[in-house]
Parts: structure tokens; sequence; C-alpha cells
């Protein structure tokens, strides 16, 4: 008898400590999964800082790159303004020089016609009254003869020097014009060497736009990685702490995917449109989700509070999570509603079962995203896992 129970109190106490090192190991298996959770989230929350200063100065570089094309665009009218006014002088210089030529010449006749004359004059000898007068038929043919030709010749002297004078006035505005067209000329080269110099800026601050947009993608991407590390490590804490697993599923954007179950896949997308050839109007308002089964999880794809919770026409037993900033989703043909109206929910907390209530031939998760109570198409906020 003092045996049996001795051996009873040995079997107690053995299994009494391998149910506190089991109790044991679980508390440090938590610990070490908060642990884990923690430094995640802080990596993740690090990555998330990075990708708002790579998003602000990506923003900046993209407003750089406007401005310099704005200043390289008005560079580029005025050039094309001085290029105007530099041909519109070089006519005027043109017409210039034509002129000067044609005054060049007609000076030059002029002047051989009154040589001509002059030297007519001297080969008859010196023109004095007196050969005028003895070869004037009459006296009145003498005077008039006489002061003609000393009309004449003081006419051609006068003609002459007015045509100088012409000329001259004529090469000066020919050199007024030349001066301003070198003017403008250098304020072109100039002009031309700042759009240079700003096209040269722009091509430096693309180049640094799309290296921030590839640091922007790859910092995205490891976020992505980091929120899946985060739910996988939140789903075996669930596991560990004695809760109701659920294998949610991140495949970044905004939303996770809305049926806790792997394997899940879109049966039917989301269609606004006509078809082109045969004008039949396909209309489905959201994605469904099927290879559910009945009483499948459903979870809230993004954190809000829960708008609608109960029957609503074809959609059966229906959850409608209000997100904030005109965004809603929508989860229909549920078997069970697990939520209430009102109720605060985070990403990931279960609300609903999957069923085949209300229009529905089968147990399929029909999922929305409404802007503004309008529906988009919801792989815009969540992608279908892989
Ligand atoms: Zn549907």
């Amino acid at each position: 008898m003092k045996e049996t129970l001795k051996r009873i109190l040995l079997i107690i106490s053995i299994l009494m400590l391998c149910m506190m090192l089991i109790d044991k190991s679980i508390a440090i298996n938590m610990v070490d999964l908060d642990k884990q959770k923690k430094e995640v989230s802080e990596r993740l929350n690090q990555k998330n800082k990075q990708l708002e200063y790579v998003k602000e100065e990506l923003t900046t570089a993209l407003l750089e790159i406007q401005k310099l094309e704005d200043e390289i665009l008005q560079y580029e009218t005025n050039l094309t303004k001085y290029e105007a006014q530099i041909s519109k002088l070089q006519k005027s210089i043109d017409n210039a020089i034509d002129k000067i030529e044609i005054a060049q010449e007609d000076c030059e006749t002029r002047e051989e016609i009154l040589r001509d004359r002059l030297v007519e004059m001297y080969k008859a000898g010196d023109v004095t009254y007196l050969d005028v007068l003895l070869s004037s038929k009459s006296l009145t043919e003498f005077i008039s003869s006489y002061f003609l030709m000393r009309q004449i010749v003081e006419y051609d002297n006068l003609y002459i020097e007015q045509i100088e004078r012409e000329k001259n006035e004529l090469e000066e505005t020919k050199t007024k014009l030349e001066k301003q067209q070198k003017e403008i000329r250098t304020v072109k080269a100039k002009k031309e060497q700042t759009t240079t110099i700003l096209t040269n800026k722009k091509i430096l601050q693309k180049a640094q736009a799309s290296k921030l947009t590839k640091a922007e993608k790859e910092l995205q991407k490891e976020i992505t990685e980091y929120k899946k590390e985060v739910y996988r490590i939140q789903g075996l804490i669930a596991q560990a702490s004695g809760e109701e697993f659920l294998p949610i599923q991140y495949t970044g954007g905004n939303m996770i995917w809305p049926v806790a179950k792997e394997g899940t896949a879109i049966t039917s997308y989301y269609e606004q449109r006509e078809h082109p050839i045969s004008g039949i109007v396909h209309y489905h308002s959201g994605i469904d989700i099927g290879n559910a089964y009945f009483g499948t999880p459903v979870v809230a794809a993004m954190d809000g509070y829960v708008s609608y919770a109960g029957w609503l026409g074809g959609y059966g037993n229906c959850v409608i999570i209000n997100h904030g900033d005109g965004v809603s989703t929508l989860y229909g043909h549920g078997q069970a509603i697990l939520t209430t109206l009102h109720k605060q929910v985070k990403q990931g907390d279960l609300i609903m079962e999957v069923g085949s209530t209300g229009n529905s031939t089968g147990p399929h998760l029909h999922f929305e995203v409404r802007i503004n109570g309008y529906t988009v198409n919801p792989l815009l906020y969540v992608n279908e896992p892989t």
C-alpha cells in the first residue's frame, strides 16, 4: 500500500514537472515570438519611414524637373524670338546695302556725266560768255544757254552731294543695324548657353528621379516582405496561445486577402464593360473568391468599423466595413456573421464565415471595394495570392 502511494506520488511529480516544462517552453516560445514580432515591426516601421523620405525626395525631384522644363521652354521661346529679330534686322541690313549700292551707282553715273560735260567744255576751250555768245544765234539764246549750262553744272553738283549724303546716312543706318544684330546675337548666345546648362541639369535630375523611383520600388518590396513576416509571426503567436490560427495572407497593397485559407483563388473577376463583339454587358461589382468551404474564416481586409452587418438582398449575409477616406469593403454570401454593427475591427480580425446565402450557387466570398460608394476593381487594393 505504501509502495503504491509512493509510486503514484512519483508519477504525479513527474507529470507535474513535465507540465511545468511544457508550460515554460510555451512561455519561452511566446516571449521569443513576441520579441521577433517587435523586431520585425520595428524594421517595418524603419522601412516605412525610409519610403516616406524617398517619396518626398522623389516629389521634390519631379517638381524640380517640371520647373526646369518650364524654364527651358521659356528660354527656347526667347531664342525663337531673337532668331526672328536677327533675321528681320538682316533683311533691313540687306535692304540698306542694296540702297547704298544703287546710290553709289547713281552717284558714279552722275559724276561721269558731269565729268564728260566738263571735259567737253574744256575741249571746247574755256567756257566764257564769249564762246557761248559766239555760238548763239541770238542774245536771247546766249543768255538762256549760258545760264542753263551753269544751272546744269550746279544742279548736278547738288544732286551728287545729295546722293552722297543719302549714301552716308544709309551707311550709318547699316552700321547701327549691324550693331543691334551683334548685340542680339550676344544675348542669344548667352541664352543658348543657359538652355544647355538647364538641359544638363534636367538630365541629372531625371537620373536622380529614376534612381529614387527604383529605391521606392525596392523599399516597397522589402516592406511587403516584412509585412508578410509580421503576419506569419502573428499566426504563430495565435497558434502558440491556443487561439484559432488564421492563415492570413498579405500579398502587397493596402489590403490583405479577405479569406484566411491558403489555396483560395478568384473564380470571377471584377467586370464593368460591354463585350466588344457580342455587345453583352458584363457586370460584376466585385471578385468572387472560391475554393473556400462553408465556414472558412473571412477577415477584415483593413482596419475600420463595421457599418453594416446583416442580410442584404442578393448579397445574403453581408458585412460592410468603413475604412475612412471614402474607402469601404463589402463581404457577401456569408454562412454566419461573426461581428456586430459599429464594432471597430483590425486588419485580419474574423468577421464572417464563407457561405452561400443570397444570390449564390455555392460557397464563396463575394468581395467588393467601394470608393465613395462606387465599386472599383478590388485588385487595385489587394493581390491574389500565388
Ligand atoms: Zn460575386
